[in-house]
């Protein structure tokens, strides 16, 4: 038998707000700070302070294993989405709460948008919407966002990162 914890739930709760409203705050010194006629008192963000909030142990990171759970639909074990295969080996990625992405698009269908493809704006491939099958839109790839294609959305998305 487990007890539910409501103090610790209320404390987590708290931490998660404040964490917001700092972000808040950094996004509108970013955008102060860009815009053209600048207000009297701006200030400069460092990277530092757009660190992940685990990194710099402002908020207490769930170890793992906490954060994997099997997809209801398929039953294989799913990872957050800023996880990455490396961190938990085995896993696929969770698309909703509950899902894989797989199990999503299932749930939802084909898409019936009209087909559009856009070329990428880093190699040039054609690229069509993520819900829409190669079938719908032969010889295009997935396009992520950004309009970007998955590869080198990914291949981005691994050089913010590092
Ligand atoms: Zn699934
Ligand atoms: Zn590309």
């Amino acid at each position: 038998m487990s007890t539910f914890d409501r103090a610790a739930w209320d404390a987590r709760i708290e931490a998660k707000r404040a964490l917001a409203a700092h972000f808040r705050e950094l996004d509108a010194a970013v955008i102060a700070a860009k815009s053209r006629r600048p207000a009297r008192r701006t200030r400069r963000v460092t990277a530092a302070e757009y660190a992940p909030p685990w990194s710099t142990g402002r908020i207490e990171r769930k170890p793992v294993a906490e954060r994997l759970r099997p997809c209801v639909g398929c039953g294989r074990m799913t990872r957050p989405s800023d996880m990455t295969l490396a961190d938990a080996p085995g896993t696929i990625c969770r698309m909703s709460a509950d899902r894989c992405a797989t199990c999503v698009r299932a749930a939802r269908g084909p898409s019936t948008a009209a087909v559009v493809t856009r070329p990428c704006p880093s190699c040039g491939r054609p690229t069509r919407r993520s819900d829409q099958s190669v079938a719908q839109a032969p010889g295009t790839v997935v396009r992520r966002h950004g309009g970007m294609c998955d590869t080198c959305a990914r291949r981005r998305q691994a050089e913010v990162r590092s």
